[in-house]
C-alpha cells in the first residue's frame, strides 16, 4: 500500500512517512499543494493524508481538483482547526475522514488502516483470505494453512497488495508503485527476487504455484491452489 503525505511542517511530515513506513507501508511526501497534487495526479496512491493550510494550493482546493479529475482514492484531512464549520468544508470537498492536530500516532494509523479496509472488498473483517493463505492486516501475520510465517515488511506488503486483487494478473510496474516510494531505484529484477523470497517462505516452490508467473507480464495469486 502506497501512500502520500501532503504536510508543509516538515517534522510533522517525517514523524507520519517514519511511522507509516514502520508500518509497511511505502510512502512519498509533499511539501506544498501544488507539489502534492501533481503527485496524486501521476501515481495510483492506495490513499492520501492531506493537511489543509498548505502553500500555493490548500488541502480543500488540492481535494475537490482530484475529485473533479475522478481519482477517488481515500483521502484523510489533517488540520490545526477544528470547528464544524472546518470539518464541513472538509467533508464536502471529499474527504473521507478528518483528524485534528494534535493526534496521537497510534488514533492516525488506525485511522488509516480503517480507511484502506473501507476501500477494499472485505469492509469490516481484517483478515484477507486466498487459498489457503489468511493475512491479518492489522497485525501484518501470514498464515499458510495454519503455519506462521515470518515475513520482512517489503515481502509483506508485496503480499498484502496480491491478496487484495486475487487472481488479477499485476505486472512489475503496477507492483513497484504499490509498494515501493519515488526513492526505489527502479531494477528490472527487483520485484523478481522478492517473489522469490515469498515463494520460498511460502512454501511455494513447486508447480502449481500459489504465485504464478505470467511470462512477459507480471504475477498472478490464484484464489484456489490445486
Ligand atoms: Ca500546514
Amino acid at each position: 500500500m502506497r501512500i502520500l503525505v501532503v504536510e508543509d511542517e516538515h517534522k510533522l511530515a517525517s514523524v507520519l512517512k517514519r511511522g507509516l513506513e514502520e508500518h509497511g507501508y511505502a510512502v512519498d511526501v509533499a511539501y506544498d499543494g501544488e507539489d502534492g497534487l501533481t503527485l496524486a495526479s501521476m501515481t495510483p496512491y492506495d490513499l492520501i493524508v492531506l493537511d489543509i493550510m498548505l502553500p500555493k494550493l490548500d488541502g480543500l482546493s488540492l481535494c475537490n481538483q482530484l475529485r473533479a479529475q475522478s481519482r477517488h482514492m481515500p483521502v484523510l484531512m489533517l488540520t490545526a482547526r477544528d470547528t464544524v464549520d472546518d470539518r464541513v468544508t472538509g467533508l464536502d470537498s471529499g474527504a473521507d475522514d478528518y483528524l485534528t492536530k494534535p493526534f496521537a500516532f497510534r488514533e492516525f494509523v488506525a485511522r488509516v488502516r480503517a480507511l484502506l479496509r473501507r476501500d477494499g472488498r472485505s469492509a469490516r473483517d481484517p483478515i484477507l483470505r486466498v487459498a489457503d493463505l489468511q493475512i491479518d492486516t492489522v497485525s501484518h501475520e501470514v498464515r499458510r494453512a495454519g503455519k506462521l510465517i515470518e515475513l520482512t515488511s517489503k515481502e509483506y506488503a508485496i503480499l498484502e497488495y496480491f491478496a487484495r486483487n486475487p487472481n488479477r494478473v499485476l505486472t512489475r510496474t503496477q507492483i513497484a508503485e504499490h509498494v515501493w516510494d519515488f526513492d526505489f531505484v527502479s531494477m528490472s529484477n527487483v520485484i523478481d527476487v522478492y517473489i522469490g523470497y515469498l515463494r520460498r517462505k511460502l512454501g511455494d516452490d513447486t508447480e502449481p504455484r500459489l504465485l504464478r508467473t505470467i511470462r512477459g507480464t507480471g504475477y498472478q495469486l490464484r484464489m484456489a491452489s490445486e
